[in-house]
């Protein structure tokens, strides 16, 4: 850290040379006389944005991805605060329109297997799962297909997941012995 001595020689002899001292500009430090404060303020008052405007803005704004910094930024602001009544409402809607969602499809297949695992028949809702009975890399049109999902208490999905891993590499070895 320079002395402050010294940082202010450094100073005049960059306005010496270039004019001007990054951080030092005119306006720096100045304030406006209280007659040019008011019309400052006089303009904003008069300013109205017009429907027109709000959605040339929103237009704009559209389909534009926010930078991970940004959107950062976005969750520390909104953490903690809850989502309205309006908002939740505004989300499903916008889930819908997309079409039927995972979360949507999962309580499909929840409901019609009333909550129950299918292999065992524990219905505690803290451990179910929704399985894809044809897996989704294999069948990717069959994602959302309610007949294609499963429900499965999570040890039984475990005991699927690893027989069918099981499964895929007995069938492997057997290929490549044919
Ligand atoms: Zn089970």
């Amino acid at each position: 850290m320079l002395s402050k001595r010294s940082q202010s020689l450094i100073n005049a002899h960059k306005r010496k040379r270039w004019g001007f001292v990054k951080g030092q500009g005119f306006w720096l430090g100045k304030k406006f006389s209280g007659e040019h404060r008011e019309k400052i303020k006089r303009a904003g008052i008069n300013r109205i944005v017009t429907e027109e405007t709000k959605l040339k803005i929103s237009n704009a704004l559209k389909g534009k991805t926010k930078s991970l910094e940004h959107r950062e930024k976005l969750r520390i602001v909104n953490l903690g605060k809850k989502a309205s009544k309006e908002t939740k409402r505004k989300m499903q809607e916008a889930h819908w329109r997309k079409g039927i969602g995972y979360n949507t499809w999962k309580r499909f297949v929840l409901e019609r297997d009333n909550y129950t695992c299918r292999e065992c028949g524990i219905s505690d809702k803290r451990v179910l799962h929704v399985d894809h009975v044809k897996s989704k890399s294999h069948h990717p049109e069959l994602e959302f297909e309610v007949t294609n999902g499963m429900t499965l208490c999570a040890n039984c999905h475990m005991i699927k997941t690893i027989e069918n891993k099981e499964y895929n590499v007995n069938h492997k070895r057997n290929a490549v012995h044919d």
